[in-house]
């Protein structure tokens, strides 16, 4: 039996920036989907491919804050640079993700990488936002810097599943997650299939990040979001032409959420705290 498709969701009309260097459509939270609904996800922000021009000047967003979450950022093309109040920095390229727990609070900025800004070309990236629970809230800010050859990879017979977070057909990828989270990406070659079977509680949805699918019997064309129904049953996925999916799917948090911008807490005292904590420089300094 299939799981059933609640709604495909098409890619948004008009995208945002975020700073000058990310042009995101959001996916999630949105109308069409209640946060609790896709929790632990919070946020989806879909940096869909655009061609940057070679630029001397680093595009990107500057110094701003995290809290209460945790940040992943997935690159498909082009590389983007991070530091943050904690000393870290680094670099994630094609490949890679970057999964960062703000916890307590800090301070970072994500910018275009020096050698691809000079280059220009095509950049393709998601970042999404995963909740931490309210016992993990408070952790040290800290970031797990996982590479591209060290993604749990599944051969398929026509693709490949990366697993960054979670298990698929016995292996393991190398996240390390608060709360029970898959994360895959998967490549299938043009009628390559898919299949797959997720916990029914767990909230559910596949991003088209290219090409188009048919999930389940539905078309899913580029860029479409696909959010699965709270039951039982199997995805399977054929490939209409090339394809490339992000899978996400994760136990839901069921604690109350008391959100404002880059913090993300269970309550509104909580968050008045955190701007007061902010405003005192607890999360560090960053030039
Ligand atoms: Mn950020």
């Amino acid at each position: 039996m299939n799981r059933r498709i609640e709604r495909v969701i098409a890619q948004p009309e008009a995208p945002g920036m975020v700073g000058d260097g990310f042009r995101v459509y959001n996916y999630i939270p949105g109308d069409s989907i209640p946060q609790q609904r896709i929790s632990p996800f919070l946020m989806l922000d879909f940096a869909a491919e655009i061609d940057f021009a070679p630029s001397g000047h680093q595009r990107g967003v500057g110094v701003h804050p995290h809290k209460g979450f945790e940040t992943v950022t997935i690159a498909y093309k082009g590389s983007v640079a991070h530091n943050d109040s904690a000393g870290n920095s680094g670099v994630v390229n094609p490949g890679d993700v970057q999964w960062m727990t703000a916890g307590s609070g800090i301070l970072h900025k994500e910018y275009h990488e020096e050698a691809y800004s000079k280059k220009g070309g095509p950049f393709e990236m998601v970042q999404l936002w995963v909740n931490l629970p309210k016992k993990d809230k408070l952790t040290a800010p800290h970031y797990q810097a996982l590479t591209k050859d060290q993604m749990g990879r599944v051969s398929l017979a026509d693709g490949e599943v990366d697993v960054i977070a979670g298990e698929f057909d016995g292996v393991k990828g190398p996240a390390e997650t608060y709360t029970p989270v898959e994360l895959y990406n998967a490549r299938i070659r043009k009628g390559g299939r898919l299949s797959m079977t997720l916990p029914a509680e767990y909230n559910t949805a596949i991003l088209v990040v290219n090409g188009s699918v048919v999930v389940n019997g539905r078309d899913a064309a580029a860029h479409s979001f696909v959010f699965f129904a709270n039951e039982e049953g199997d995805i399977a996925i054929t490939a209409a032409e090339d394809a490339v999916l992000l899978v996400l799917s994760g136990e839901p948090i069921d604690e109350p959420i008391a959100a404002y911008g880059p913090f993300v807490m269970n309550t509104h005292e909580e968050l008045v705290e955190s701007f007061r904590e902010m405003n005192a420089g607890k999360f560090g300094v960053l030039e």
